[in-house]
């Protein structure tokens, strides 16, 4: 699948980079930081790590809080893009 900015739709476009989804991104971001009480500050991390954080969980008593955010995120991303 191809974005309509011309990228490669894949799942790391997707959570990461996609602009259709700047919006919820930074939702998601600050959500994660108050569940987590600041623990989780995303908007400083790499990449590749912020991927594994979203997709294989924070590894921590916060994991479960995040996997629902994240889950939200990409419920709604989904209606936004059927949108688009
Ligand atoms: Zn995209």
């Amino acid at each position: 699948m191809i974005c309509m900015n011309g990228d490669i739709e894949d799942e790391r476009h997707f959570m990461l980079t996609c602009t259709a989804y700047n919006e919820l991104r930074k939702e998601l971001f600050g959500q994660i930081r108050v569940v987590s009480g600041g623990i989780w500050c995303l908007n400083s991390m790499q990449p590749e790590s912020l991927f594994w954080l979203l997709l294989g969980g924070s590894k921590d008593k916060y994991e479960i809080k995040i996997f629902e955010l994240v889950k939200n995120f990409i419920r709604r991303a989904h209606q936004r893009r059927q949108q688009l």
